[in-house]
């Protein structure tokens, strides 16, 4: 158990610290703010603070949208953080003073066909059945909210708990935080974890934590593109969309000040390389669902590496005979939307010695001798893995 408030920790002073946090994504820095804020004594390393996944996401908050079949505990994960959300951007806001593009508007599920939307049409029934609020629309009702989109839209549905973040004034307000809550940064990559002296490690190194801890975090690529609406003004819709569109997903990211993201491949893949066929897919789809992006400036194609694991569920808590070493990483497609419930469940974790019993699905020895992992949902059974 680590308590106590004591002075900002020197770099050079690390054997005194309590905490040391590798990586300075959104999950790092979080942890680190929640940590230094308690009092703690804490160093955050990284050569390159937020040049990982978070520096492409964007930064829908999605449980609903995203709660898939077979992954009933991660959903109740990103319930659970997507519900910090509010009074965690409130907080961050208030103690930077930096906006972060936090918007409550809600998001719309579209299906462009008529198989599109038997497909959507299933997610949503899943939805539904777990009590999550899912509103299916007529076509005439997602017009009236959002008349940007294609006639040719054959029907919908609104999350409107579902809300968004610009994970590029994020991942910054968070770095100051952190720094003003007396975080100490070392700009440098940990090699080895031997190299890092602290009471308690804790790894939020995204893709970099496999190297660390043999975890099984490996790289998932996504293709993800930027536009932005002509003449310097908003774009022609407010909500997040979400859209199947001849059988591609694509979601659509409004931001106040004109950019849309629109994204994203999935790909088992470690390269960062941007192609014309996933720009081309991207596209067709977008324009499909939204004609009036085809007037919009292409600014942006980039592609980044999701921290993925075998059962797409993130890996938090001590690492396996490493009580010392916490691992906070295998986010995937979620950190944005996860990064409160990480940051205040891993915080707790390095003051109290006690996990939440939310942490229990998503321990790291979930995979000790597994090729492909029980996973949470399994856990819930009672497997080896509980
Ligand atoms: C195309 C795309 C779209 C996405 N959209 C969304 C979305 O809409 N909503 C959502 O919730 N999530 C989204 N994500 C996922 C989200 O970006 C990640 O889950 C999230 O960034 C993970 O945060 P992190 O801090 O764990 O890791 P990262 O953001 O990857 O940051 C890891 C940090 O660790 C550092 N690091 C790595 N190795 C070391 C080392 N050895 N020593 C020191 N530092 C190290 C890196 O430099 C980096 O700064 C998206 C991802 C992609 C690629």
């Amino acid at each position: 158990m680590l308590t106590g408030r004591s002075p900002a920790p020197r770099s050079s002073d690390r054997a005194r610290l309590d905490v040391a946090v590798v990586g300075a994504g959104p999950v790092g820095l979080a942890i680190a703010w929640r940590c230094s804020a308690r009092g703690l004594r804490v160093a955050v390393h990284d050569a390159a603070p937020g040049s990982g996944a978070s520096a492409v996401a964007a930064g829908m908050l999605s449980p609903v949208a995203e709660a898939y079949f077979g992954e009933r505990r991660l959903t109740e994960l990103l319930l659970a953080s997507a519900a910090r959300w509010p009074a965690f951007a409130a907080e961050l806001t208030e103690t930077t003073g930096v906006a972060i593009g936090y918007r409550t508007e809600g998001t719309l599920m579209v299906g462009l066909t008529g198989d599109d939307l038997a497909e959507a049409r299933r997610l949503w029934a899943y939805q539904q059945g777990l009590g999550l609020p899912v509103t299916p629309l007529l076509p005439s009702g997602l017009r009236d909210r959002e008349p940007a989109l294609a006639p040719r839209v054959r029907g919908g549905a609104l999350a409107p708990t579902d809300h968004q973040v610009d994970p590029r004034l994020l991942v910054p307000a968070l770095r100051t935080a952190a720094q003003r809550a007396g975080a100490a940064f070392v700009p440098q990559a940990v090699r080895h974890l031997s190299d890092v002296e602290a009471r308690v490690t804790v790894v939020a190194a995204g893709c970099g934590a496999a190297a660390l801890t043999g975890l099984p975090v490996r790289p998932v690529k996504g293709q993800i593109l930027r536009l932005r609406a002509p003449g310097g003004v908003a774009p022609g819709f407010r909500h997040v969309i979400r859209g199947y569109a001849d059988g591609e997903h694509v979601y659509l990211v409004p931001r106040a000040d004109g950019e849309v993201v629109l994204g994203a491949t999935v790909e088992e893949r470690s390269d960062t390389t941007v192609t014309a066929g996933a720009v081309q897919r991207l596209l067709r789809a977008g324009v499909d669902l939204l004609p009036e992006l085809a007037e919009y400036d292409l600014v942006e194609a980039v592609a980044g590496l999701r921290p993925g694991t075998p059962d797409n569920a993130p890996i938090l808590g001590p690492l396996p005979g490493r009580p010392d070493v916490l691992a906070a990483t295998g986010h995937h497609r979620h950190g944005i939307v996860l990064t409160p419930v990480t940051a205040d469940l891993i915080a707790d974790l390095v003051v109290t010695g006690v996990p939440d019993p939310l942490l229990a699905a998503f321990r790291p020895d979930r995979f000790v001798g597994a090729a492909t992992g029980g996973g949470p949902d399994r856990t819930m059974e009672g497997d080896q893995w509980s």
